[in-house]
């Protein structure tokens, strides 16, 4: 039978074995069980103390986070970023919102941006073009298919169309699809009448 050895934390006598007493040093049973060990730990871990070391190595196996951070502090402080492209330091407004970025702003500023748009309007033009002639097929058929089904997306589209904005509302869309439906029943009474007069 395997002899038993007491834990000095909890007083109970337990296997003297690896499920039981980790190894100290690699060669002989700990004097607390793993049981104790491991609550130790765990409370350790979540005190005060703890916590700040814990941070502290955080802090130093990630250097950029706290950068980050300090980063972001700063701009929200001072109400002022600096650009990545130009490196000028401008105020919020002059970047482009983005909700995931720091500060909820865009790292380039609108200058940049709209510079960038500028100079490279050709390639991207020449992008597109290439796109839509290589797809054409499959573009069509989806936007027939669009079209026939009055999917949000086409009538989003056609609202853009007819009226210059960047959010749709949700009612807008379902007035907008009633609209087209109606619209469509008159076509096609318009079609059959000169048939049968
Ligand atoms: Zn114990
Ligand atoms: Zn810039």
């Amino acid at each position: 039978m395997t002899p038993l050895k007491k834990c000095t934390k909890c007083g109970e006598e337990k296997p003297k074995t690896l499920e039981f007493f980790g190894l100290q040093k690699k060669r002989w049973f700990r004097s607390e069980c793993r049981k104790c060990v491991q609550k130790t730990a765990r409370d350790w871990s979540r005190s005060e103390k703890g916590k700040r070391r814990k941070r502290e190595i955080y802090h130093q196996k990630h250097p950029l986070a706290v950068e980050r951070v300090k980063k972001r502090t700063m701009e929200s402080l001072t109400g002022l970023k600096n650009c990545t492209k130009c490196g000028e330091t401008k105020p919020f407004d002059a970047f482009y919102k983005q909700t995931k970025a720091s500060n909820g702003r865009k790292a380039v500023c609108r200058d940049c941006e709209k510079k960038y748009y500028k100079e490279n309007i050709n390639s991207r033009r020449r992008y597109s073009r290439e796109y839509l002639a290589a797809n054409r097929d499959k573009l069509n058929l989806q936007q027939r298919q669009n079209s026939a089904g009055l999917s949000a997306s086409y009538i989003k589209s056609r609202i853009k169309k007819s009226i210059n904005i960047n959010n749709v509302p949700e009612d807008l869309i379902e007035l907008k699809r009633i609209h087209i439906t109606l619209k469509r029943i008159r076509n096609e009474r318009k079609k059959e009448q000169p048939a049968n007069p």
